[in-house]
């Protein structure tokens, strides 16, 4: 039996791979931190009572800012596969805590490195770097000659995360070059889902949609509404992981869907999705999204309450406060070489990924409505 071990299994894509490789067989183990309340949300259905005999995913604490702890991890499960996906994965909070970014972001993946080394793991261990597509920073003159970003476009991040991410990314490479390990780095552009965290943008959008249809939220405030993205969905981008850890060489790979969107059709999509047209108008700061066409018979299908909605509410506001010191104003990568090589072919378009995460919100904050409803408290904070 194959044995994975998986940091930051806590978050979307770990819960995501897990899950994955349960499927294929393998003993998972996953590393969680230790926190005030539980934080295994996207993980409980994976839950194996660990007083039976035949478990096949276990959770260790753990941190990435500590290499004793690593360490010993790792020498307790001996891997053959590590999947290092923790991180502090937020771009624009990585601005308030840059110093703690680099220590988890960069060096984290120098300690999980080192620990393979020591341990003397280098022939059995293949490592896998959650690297970015942030590293590339949408600098439109590294674009290639097709206008995307690839395995050979140069690097120039714009935040605090992107460079923390660049040190991993560079780290491993260099350790495959210096060691001869099996280390890869999967350059991820964004890959969204119904498990993504609540405050990246899509997610940020698809909850706010669910919630002004069902009259629990009157408005919803962004940032730079023209930012583009190549967005996919993370259960395809997951399967790309594994992939790239099954070839006969160690090497880099892009994964994206080649297509990219700016953050205002994503709203567009998302309220089209209830039956809700938004038009948008006016200019940065000014600029608002205002509904202006409502498909009743869609709306009620879904057992929503039209009068929740007007014609001309206004339902998206900018705020800038969301505006980041250095912005990624498009991203959009070449997918060529992981569809040649790995054969990897992505299930999910945006319109389905979109439909999924809205559909997947509206369930939830339907919830959240009863709760409300029944006089309990709901989680209002999300920024
Ligand atoms: P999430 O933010 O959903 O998950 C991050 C995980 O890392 C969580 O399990 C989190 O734990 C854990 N973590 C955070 N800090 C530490 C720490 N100090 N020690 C150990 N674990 C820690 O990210 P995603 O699942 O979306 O992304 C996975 C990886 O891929 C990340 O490295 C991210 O930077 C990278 N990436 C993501 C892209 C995307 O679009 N999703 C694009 C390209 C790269 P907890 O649950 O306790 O917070
Ligand atoms: P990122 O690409 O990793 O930074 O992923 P995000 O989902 O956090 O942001 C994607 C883009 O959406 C960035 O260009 C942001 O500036 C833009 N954006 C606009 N409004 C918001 C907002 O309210 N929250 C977030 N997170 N991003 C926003």
């Amino acid at each position: 039996m194959k044995v994975a071990l998986i940091t930051g299994v806590t978050g979307q894509d770990g819960a995501y791979l897990a899950e994955f490789l349960l499927k294929k067989g393998y003993l998972v183990h996953g590393i969680k931190r230790r926190s005030s309340l539980f934080n295994t949300d996207r993980i409980d259905h994976l839950y194996q009572d660990q007083h039976e005999n035949d478990v096949h995913f276990k959770l260790h604490y753990g941190d990435l800012t500590d290499s004793t702890n690593l360490i010993r991890i790792i020498q307790e499960t001996q891997p053959d596969e590590i999947y290092n996906l923790g991180a502090m994965s937020h771009v624009m909070v990585s601005f308030d805590s840059p110093e703690y970014v680099a220590n988890v972001d960069g060096i984290g993946t120098l300690r999980i490195l080192e620990a393979v080394r020591i341990l003397g793991l280098e022939k059995k261990t293949r490592i896998y770097q959650a690297s970015t597509s942030e590293l590339y920073g949408g600098m439109p003159e590294n674009k290639n000659e097709k206008g995307f970003y690839d395995e050979n476009s140069p690097f120039y991040p714009r935040s605090p995360y992107g460079v923390a991410k660049i040190y991993g990314f560079w780290i491993t490479k260099n350790y495959r070059e210096a060691y001869n390990m099996f280390a890869c780095n999967g350059i991820l552009f964004n890959h969204e889902s119904p498990l993504r965290g609540e405050t990246f943008v899509t997610r940020k959008i698809t909850r706010a949609t669910a919630k002004i249809a069902l009259g629990l939220q009157g408005c919803l405030y962004l940032g730079n509404l023209s930012a583009q993205r190549d967005w996919g969905h993370a259960k395809d981008y997951i399967e790309a992981m594994w992939l790239i850890l099954q070839q006969e060489k160690p090497e880099d790979f892009v994964i994206a869907t080649g297509i990219t969107t700016t953050v205002r059709d994503f709203v567009r999509m998302s309220f089209a999705e209830l039956g809700i047209e938004v038009e948008f108008s006016g200019k940065d700061e000014n600029e608002k999204g205002v509904i202006i066409d409502i498909d009743e018979e869609k709306v009620r299908a879904l057992g929503l309450n039209t009068e929740n909605l007007k014609f001309g509410q206004t339902v998206v506001k900018v705020d800038p406060k969301y505006f980041r010191p250095t912005e990624v104003d498009l991203l959009l990568g070449d997918p060529t070489k992981s569809k040649t090589q790995l054969g990897w072919e992505p299930k999910y378009d945006l319109p389905a990924l979109v439909k999924d995460m809205v559909i997947s919100d509206l369930h939830l904050m339907k919830k959240d409505e009863y709760l409300k409803q029944g006089g309990f408290r709901t989680l209002n904070y999300f920024e």
